[in-house]
Formats: C-alpha cells, structure tokens, sequence
C-alpha cells in the first residue's frame, strides 16, 4: 500500500515524500497570503484571482465558462463573483451582438488599479525565489512543469497555457531539448512557458 507523503516516519526516508509535504506547504503559503489580501480589501480569494486574471488576459479568456475552467469551479460561482465586483464598480460587461447571453469583461480604471495592487501579493514568494542561482531556477521550472503536466493530464487540474500541453511544443527537435513551431525557434528551458498567449492546445 502507499505510504502518506505526510506520515513522517515514512516522509524523513524519502526526498519524494518530502517534496511533496513541502509543496503542500507552499500552497497553504498562497493560501494565506490571498486570504490576507482578501480581508484588507473586503473582497473574496475568488474575486482577487479573477481580478488579477482580468489584468492580464485576453478579450476571448475573460467570459465567464472560460475562468470557469481556469479557476476549477462552476459557472454560477464564477457568475457570482462577476455580479459582486460589477456591484462594487470593479469590473463591465460588454454583450457580444452574435449572443447577448456571452459577455466579455472589462476592468473599470478603479478595477483596474485594485487588481495592479493585489496582483503583487505573492512577493513573499517571490523573494526567496529571485534568490535561487539560475540552474537552480531552471531545475524547478522544469520539474514544475512537469507535475503540473501530469496533473493535467490526469484531469486534477483543468487549463494550461504551457508549452509541454502546447500543439506548437516540439520536444527532442533537431536535436534540441525544446522547440517552438510557432515561433520557429528553439527555447531554452528558462523560456519555456508556463502561461503562453499564443498557446494552442494538442488536439
Ligand atoms: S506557442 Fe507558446 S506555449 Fe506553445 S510552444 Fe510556443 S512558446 Fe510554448
């Protein structure tokens, strides 16, 4: 049987083990610093992440069915949220002429300024990560994008917008590690991408 990663008699013999405890650690680490965020502005974690997801994407990704998927939740909550953060002037809607029940949202200057702030409330993470020596950097990201391929392709975790799940990602191409079609080039594993605008999925 499969020992818990959080059985430490188990965990302290094996690095596996420990990387996964300490990955857990590291989302509880998010977890309370965008609950922290989300007190002081009186707005829900959900609400904060789809400010921040507005702030930096495109007119097709930010309709509602599509954070669905990217956030894991229904559409009602997401919905939801929506309604709450047009109440409080954060966000619009623009109604598509083909189908006036699909809207695109918009950040008002006011949402616009509030997601600029909180888009900054991993910093804490951040620090010790800026200070990690590159090959060490270009290790985790590497193994990063790795777990987070196989959780996809397990279907744990919906979207991704990474070259490993990307129809343009080559691996082993002309006799380099990782290549991209669409930009016909080469790409070292520090650029490698993990939320690619011009990602398309392997169909
Ligand atoms: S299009 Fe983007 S996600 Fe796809 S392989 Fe190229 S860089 Fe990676």
């Amino acid at each position: 049987m499969n020992k818990s990663p959080f059985d430490l008699s188990h965990q302290n013999l094996t690095v596996d083990s420990k990387i996964v405890a300490a990955l857990e650690r590291i989302s509880q680490a998010f977890r309370v610093l965008l609950w922290n965020e989300s007190k002081e502005l009186s707005l829900s974690p959900i609400q904060i992440q789809v400010l921040i997801f507005l702030l930096y994407h495109s007119d097709e990704k930010r309709k509602v069915s599509y954070m669905a998927h990217e956030f894991n939740m229904t559409k009602a909550t997401i919905s939801d949220s929506i309604k709450s953060l047009e109440q409080k002037e954060l966000i619009s809607k623009e109604y598509e002429q083909h189908d006036t029940r699909s809207y695109i949202i918009h950040l008002t200057p006011k949402g616009k300024e509030l997601a600029e702030q909180t888009a900054l409330f991993t910093n804490e993470i951040q620090t010790p990560v800026n200070k990690l020596l590159p090959d060490d950097k270009e290790n985790l990201l590497l193994s990063l994008l790795n777990i987070i391929s196989h959780l996809n392709k397990t279907g744990v975790i919906t979207i991704q917008r990474m070259c490993m799940s990307c129809r343009h990602y080559k691996t082993n191409y002309n006799g380099e590690a990782h290549f991209c079609a669409l930009l016909n080039t080469k790409l070292e594993t520090s650029e490698l991408r993990v939320d690619c605008p011009e990602h398309e999925l392997v169909k």
